[in-house]
Parts: structure tokens; C-alpha cells; sequence
């Protein structure tokens, strides 16, 4: 079966179980540039939203991956990047509603929201997961390096106005990155700034997986904790617990069109080979230790592979 171009996983998603990602952008396009970005460095700074690819074209790739019926249990749109971006989103989330029944998911960085028309589009997505990692404009530059056309208080009044108005559910995210937003000020920033902002779900989340910057580093276990209890969030574990997936049948080109997407680490290789009855999982990594396309990195004691 050739690789998809648009369609992945599905991956395991620690908030969204099973999860088919829908990548409707170039790789790592994003008008932010995080310091924890674990994607790498973003080559394609942009803060113009531009259809990128023709809405038929990903939707007749996605009904071809449905027919294979694996089983999953939400359809993501998320990408290589920040896939508000795309500006058929709308018609991309209206024309999966027709053709799948799974709930369908958008992961943004919510930089684009204070944009009515975006704000309208995601109407008809069941759920919107958002992000909003600095606590004042100072840590948004830190935090996020965004384009140079955004402001922390335009990006924030989008946020606050996308919740009001979004009646599916909103699950917010903050990426706690030791030093940058885990003071005590930061924290009753934060809180005071979630009082404005309805949502169901606050995930907290911490860099876990290599990140753009080196020496970014996360926050300890039990300050985490701390930050959870203190903002009413659920704090991610580490390891995914669920597997990953992908309907080439060819194993190395099977992790390479996930690894394009999403990290994995030789644990996560090792349980998706063995699920798929593969016993070369030394060759296999020898294979992407001395591919030319594949960034391999040690981070905290586990080695992770991603595309270059
Ligand atoms: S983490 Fe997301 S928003 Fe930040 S640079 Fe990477 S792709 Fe863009």
C-alpha cells in the first residue's frame, strides 16, 4: 500500500485514546516556533492562513483510510505544525462529519482565534484543544517565540472569546517548562487568567519528548503535581499506554511515516513491532541509526527517533 500523504496512525494519544491524525499542512508550518517543539525547528514561519492542499484531496485520502476500518476512537486534525493554518479547515471538519461518525478533534496553539472566521469553523468540531503556555507576554516570547505579527493580548482575547462561544468541548492545555512558567507568579497568573476561560479539561503537560531548544527542561514530579492540584488540571504521564498504528504493511516504512509526525522512542518501537509479529527489532534500529532522513536523539535516558 503506498504511504499516505495526509492521513497517520492511528498514534496513541494520551488525552484522546486511538487517535488518526489529518495532517492538512506542510511540514512544520506554524507561526509559533516553541522552544519545546517536539517536531524541531519550525522551517516554515507563517501567520497567513493559506490552503495548502484542495479539501477533496485529503477527503477522499481519509474515506480510503475509513474503508480500511481499523479501529480508533477520534479523528484529529493536528499536523505537522499549527493546522489552523489551513484555511479549508472548516470545510475539511464539516466534510468529515459526513463521512465518519468518530468524533472529530482539533489540536491548536490558539494563536489564531482572535479571527472570527476561524472561531466559526471550528464550531462543528466536537472537540478543540488549545494551548496557552505563557501567563503574560513575556513568557509568550519565551515560551513560544511566535511570529512577529502576534501579541499576547490579541492571542488571549481570541482564547477567551473562542470559549465563550464553543458549546463541544474544550480541553486547554498548558506546557509547563522549568524556569519559564512554573513560578508561584506564574501559577496565580494562570489562575486568575483560567477563571476567564471556560473550559472542561485543563491538561497539563510537560516537555517529554526532545525538544526544539536544548536544555529546556521540564518541571519535577511533584512540582507538577503542585501545579495541577493548584489549577484544577490533569497532569500527562510520561508513557503512552496505548499503541501505535499505521496500515503500511511495510514495517521500516511504516515507522517512518509515523516518526514524520511523532517521535518514538526504542520503547515504543520495540512494542509496535512486536505487534505487528516483527522480531528484527535490532536491524530495524540499526536501520534508522544509519538512515540519512532520521534524527535520532538521547533525551532522559531513552533514544528517540524523528525525521529530519
Ligand atoms: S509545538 Fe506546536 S505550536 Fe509550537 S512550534 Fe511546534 S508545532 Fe508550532
Amino acid at each position: 500500500m503506498s504511504e499516505f500523504k495526509y492521513v497517520y496512525g492511528p498514534i496513541p494519544s494520551r488525552r484522546l485514546g486511538s487517535s488518526l491524525g489529518i495532517s492538512p499542512i506542510p511540514k512544520k508550518a506554524c507561526n509559533y516556533a516553541c522552544v519545546y517543539c517536539q517536531l524541531g525547528i519550525t522551517n516554515l514561519m507563517t501567520n497567513t492562513r493559506q490552503l495548502f492542499y484542495p479539501v477533496e484531496e485529503i477527503l477522499s485520502e481519509c474515506e480510503a483510510v475509513f474503508d480500511l476500518k481499523t479501529p480508533l476512537d477520534v479523528v484529529t486534525i493536528v499536523g505537522e505544525g499549527e493546522p489552523a493554518l489551513y484555511l479549508g479547515l472548516g470545510a475539511l471538519i464539516t466534510g468529515l462529519k459526513k463521512i465518519t461518525d468518530k468524533p472529530i478533534a482539533v489540536i491548536t496553539n490558539g494563536a489564531l482565534l482572535s479571527e472570527p472566521s476561524l472561531r466559526e469553523e471550528l464550531m462543528n468540531a466536537d472537540i478543540v484543544l488549545p494551548s496557552l503556555d505563557g501567563h503574560d507576554e513575556a513568557s509568550f516570547k519565551k515560551i513560544n517565540r511566535p511570529h512577529k505579527a502576534l501579541n499576547y493580548e490579541t492571542v488571549l482575547r481570541g482564547l477567551i472569546d473562542f470559549a465563550h462561544e464553543y458549546r463541544n468541548k474544550l480541553w486547554l492545555e498548558i506546557m509547563i517548562v522549568k524556569g519559564m512558567n512554573d513560578s508561584d507568579e506564574a501559577i496565580e497568573a494562570f489562575k486568575s487568567l483560567l477563571t476567564k476561560i471556560p473550559h472542561d479539561k485543563l491538561y497539563l503537560n510537560s516537555p517529554v519528548r526532545p525538544p526544539a531548544k536544548q536544555g529546556i527542561g521540564e518541571a519535577d514530579h511533584k512540582r507538577m503535581e503542585l501545579i495541577a492540584q493548584e489549577l484544577g488540571g490533569i497532569a500527562i504521564d510520561y508513557l503512552s499506554e496505548s499503541a501505535f498504528h499505521s496500515d503500511n504493511k511495510d514495517d521500516f516504512e511504516a515507522i517512518l511515516t509515523l516518526i514524520r509526525r511523532h517521535p518514538m522512542n526504542q520503547h515504543e518501537l520495540k512494542a509496535f513491532l512486536a505487534g505487528r509479529q516483527n522480531a528484527n527489532f535490532t536491524e530495524i534500529i540499526a536501520k534508522l541509526e544509519e538512515c540519512q532522513s532520521v534524527e535520532a536523539i538521547d533525551y532522559k535516558g531513552y533514544r528517540t527517533y524523528r525525521l529530519k
